[in-house]
């Protein structure tokens, strides 16, 4: 089963490392809505992120952002209308869906006291790999993200950046065509900020980004599409430099909508 350091797992028919990358996967949304008692979270969300697609998803505080990825990732059932990831819905096949997913997050639990190796090792097995497979899924992304001088240092012991970039290697031990990216920047400085950023566009195209943040600067280096949830619905969507050029949509994004009486 997945958790919430390592992401989700695949299952035995799907991507694992060894074999090539999938070139990213497509994420469809009708209708998805989900309702915690009274309180509807998201209200009947429609999109499509391509296969390959760097995709933002903004939102002020309480917008919906956390409920759309727990949806999409199987980890909240929807109340209403679908999700599907590469055609699998993650509520049916939580499993299959899952193992087209890496996640990164600011929050990443990454055992402080594991060595780099070790962890990526231990989170390898977490996703099913085993023997050469996860020998090979290791190597390779400790080489992709500039870890292997690094390799046999605690966790705990390197900076906020170098952190942040064994999370993102974790999330792509298996491969995924779906990197889900909620906040990957949250806490570092400019430069590890900016590392981050050139480790995230080194894999546009070859997978498909869902990013969550709420830094503009951000999304617009990051993304081609731009969707901005208010209260629970979607009310833009658009190319990212469009998107933030329009007041109407920032305003929304900083939950402080404009109306006509206002001076
Ligand atoms: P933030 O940027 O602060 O993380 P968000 O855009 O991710 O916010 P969500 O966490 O998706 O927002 O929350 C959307 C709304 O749903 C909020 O009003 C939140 O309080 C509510 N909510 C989320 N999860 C639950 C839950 N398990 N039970 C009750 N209400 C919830």
């Amino acid at each position: 089963m997945s958790t919430p350091e390592t992401g989700p797992t695949p299952d035995s028919s799907s991507n694992s490392a060894g074999r090539e990358p999938l070139s990213g996967a497509h994420v469809v949304v009708r209708g998805l809505a989900r309702q915690f008692g009274d309180h509807h979270a998201l209200k009947g969300i429609d999109l499509e992120i391509q296969p390959g697609e760097s995709f933002g998803l903004l939102g002020a505080n309480g917008a919906g952002k956390t409920t759309f990825i727990r949806l999409v990732t199987g980890f909240l059932v929807p109340s209403a209308g679908e999700v599907t990831v590469d055609a699998i819905s993650p509520t049916d096949n939580p499993r299959a869906a899952q193992a087209r997913i890496g996640f990164v997050s600011e929050s990443a639990r990454l055992y402080p006291e594991l060595r780099v190796r070790g962890y990526l090792k231990f989170a390898a097995g977490i996703r099913g790999l085993s023997g050469t497979s996860l020998t090979r899924a290791v190597d390779d992304a400790l080489g992709r993200f500039d870890l292997s001088d690094v390799r046999t240092r605690r966790i705990g012991n390197l900076s906020k950046g170098f952190q942040q970039r064994v999370s993102l290697a974790q999330a792509f031990l298996h491969q995924p065509g779906l990197l889900i990216a909620d906040e990957p920047t949250g806490g570092l400085d400019p430069l590890q900020r900016s590392d981050v950023h050139a480790q995230l566009k080194s894999l546009r195209g070859q997978h498909t980004l869902l990013l969550c943040t709420h830094d503009l600067d951000e999304a617009r280096a990051l993304t081609d599409r731009t969707a901005i949830l208010y209260q629970g619905q979607l009310v833009a969507l658009g190319p990212t430099e469009e998107v933030l050029a329009d007041g109407q949509s920032l305003d929304l994004f900083r939950g402080h909508p404009q109306t006509d009486d206002q001076p």
